[in-house]
């Protein structure tokens, strides 16, 4: 047997039994963020406002935009997230990558969001431009999301999220290696992780574990990401570095010409992902909503979350 299936029948033996669910009502409503990313064109930007309208009565505890490859959405991301403190209850997070700029423009775009009223950043470092093979500095500017983090902490005092890989960044140099950087990143400032999505809850708990052994005890927010597409999905996921199961694969089947019951499908699946963790004592979750609500608001649903009034 080696050290994950030890790991894994011993979360069996001794924690809750994840073959017996309790019953939705049983257990209270996580906590839930949301990301959205931000609009193209004014028919997007209206699709993701009544998405952000249908999902604020859920008063989630943040709602993220992010930031797009090579910074390449630096002004939509702000005026989203701009948008989001003037019109809205909700508290932003605002994405911002190390890539394609200097430290002081990037210092410059963290200080127009604390200037807006945005507390919190989600600090990265970015993936290579399109066509480039591996990621390079900019020369002058942060090079890992852990000098972006250390340049946040200058500036202000700033809610700080990272990303957390539970398989593995894909150009790390071992599983080790990217968990000490991890912890260099929390060492550094950061609040709280929020993970690439995953689909086994077994990846997740066992990153936990690891999580925990090597000192980090900063939130490790588990990044939920419903399945509409699945064919889309599978291409995304082998280029970041999430496995497929064959399980997640036969769900979708034969589904490819039929949306209404996909999204049956999909919702079930992510809630089920959520309420396993649930069980396992973990209660806060990121759901990556694609801009749109109807999956994410079913399964916010499904888990207990109700709308409540929220102060504009
Ligand atoms: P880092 O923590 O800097 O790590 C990147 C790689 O470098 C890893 O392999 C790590 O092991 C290695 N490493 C870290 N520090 C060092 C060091 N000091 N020396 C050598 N190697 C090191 N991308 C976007 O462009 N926009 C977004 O809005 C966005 N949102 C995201 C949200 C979440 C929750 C997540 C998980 C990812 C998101 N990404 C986004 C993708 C992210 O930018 C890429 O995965 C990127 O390749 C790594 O970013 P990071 O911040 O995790 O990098």
């Amino acid at each position: 047997m080696d050290t994950a299936q030890h790991n894994t029948l011993e979360r069996w033996l001794t924690g809750p039994r994840v073959g017996s669910l309790p019953s939705p009502s049983a257990m209270p409503a996580p906590k839930l963020s949301f990301e959205f990313f931000p609009p193209k064109n004014e028919k997007l930007e209206q699709d993701l406002w009544a998405c952000i309208r249908r999902l604020e009565p859920l008063a989630p505890r943040f709602v993220s935009v992010t930031y797009g490859a090579g910074g390449s959405t630096r002004a939509r991301t702000h005026d989203t997230v701009a948008r989001l403190v003037r019109e809205t209850g909700l508290t932003p997070a605002a994405h911002l990558t190390c890539v394609g700029a200097t430290r002081d423009e990037v210092d410059e775009v963290a200080r127009g969001y604390q200037e807006a009223g945005v507390r919190h950043i989600v600090a990265l470092r970015g993936d290579p431009p399109a066509g480039a093979e591996r990621y390079e500095p900019h020369p002058g500017g942060y090079a890992q999301a852990e000098d972006l983090v250390r340049g946040l902490r200058r500036i202000g005092d700033f809610d700080i999220s990272v990303g957390a890989y539970p398989e593995t960044h894909p150009a790390a140099l071992s599983a080790d290696a990217d968990l000490d950087y991890l912890k260099r990143k929390i060492d550094a400032g950061a609040n709280r992780a929020i993970t690439q999505y995953f689909f086994d809850t077994d990846v997740y708990l066992r990153f936990l574990d690891r999580c925990h052994a090597a000192g980090i005890t900063v939130p490790i927010v588990p990044g939920i990401l419903p399945v509409l597409n699945f064919a889309q999905v599978k291409r995304f996921s082998a280029m970041c570095g999430a496995s497929v199961p064959a399980w997640l694969e036969n769900l979708f089947e034969g589904l490819e010409q039929d949306e209404p019951t996909r999204r049956l499908v999909a919702a079930t699946v992510a809630a089920e992902q959520v309420r396993i963790l649930q069980a396992n004592g973990v209660d806060e979750f990121h759901i990556y909503t694609m801009n749109r609500p109807d999956l994410t608001y079913a399964i916010a649903h499904i888990l207990g979350a109700r709308p409540q009034l929220v102060a504009a």
